[in-house]
């Protein structure tokens, strides 16, 4: 995953995941984006939310374990791959916070969705050889 150096996305998909997570506001959106991995890039096609069951869901999240299995089983039978984790921050921070930089152990990608006063802006990480999350560029195509 060192490789990736952008993140692609469709308007549509863009979105219908900001719809998704303003309606989820104040509380943390979460699930899985749905796509693949191309030379250098992660192209999203989709997404699926999970239900967030975080004791404190206005500032973290987890996945609902039932819930979480159900939109797996989902993506296998529709034969989608998951590319990455996304989830929302109803506070408005674009970067990673040290629970998301200490929780997350793959997936590929990881997704923030930024509100702020009914807008969005969207983040893509990827994890450097270190271990680092490292932002690489979101390019948003028709
Ligand atoms: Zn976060």
């Amino acid at each position: 995953m060192c490789d990736i150096r952008y993140g692609f996305l469709n308007e549509a998909t863009r979105f219908a995941l900001v719809r998704d997570c303003l309606a989820r506001a104040p509380y943390e959106a979460c699930g899985v984006m749905l796509g693949d991995f191309a030379p250098g890039r992660v192209v999203a096609s989709g997404y699926a939310l999970v239900r967030n069951a975080a004791g404190s869901p206005e500032r973290a999240f987890r996945f609902d374990p039932d819930d979480w299995a159900k939109t797996y089983g989902q993506t296998q039978k529709n034969q989608r791959n998951i590319v990455g984790l996304f989830h929302s921050h109803p506070q408005g921070a674009p970067s990673p916070s040290l629970a998301d930089r200490l929780g997350w152990d793959g997936w590929g990608s990881y997704w923030i969705v930024a509100l702020q006063g009914g807008q969005a802006s969207l983040h893509v990480y990827v994890r450097d050889q270190a271990g680092r999350l490292r932002p690489v560029e979101l390019v948003v195509v028709p």
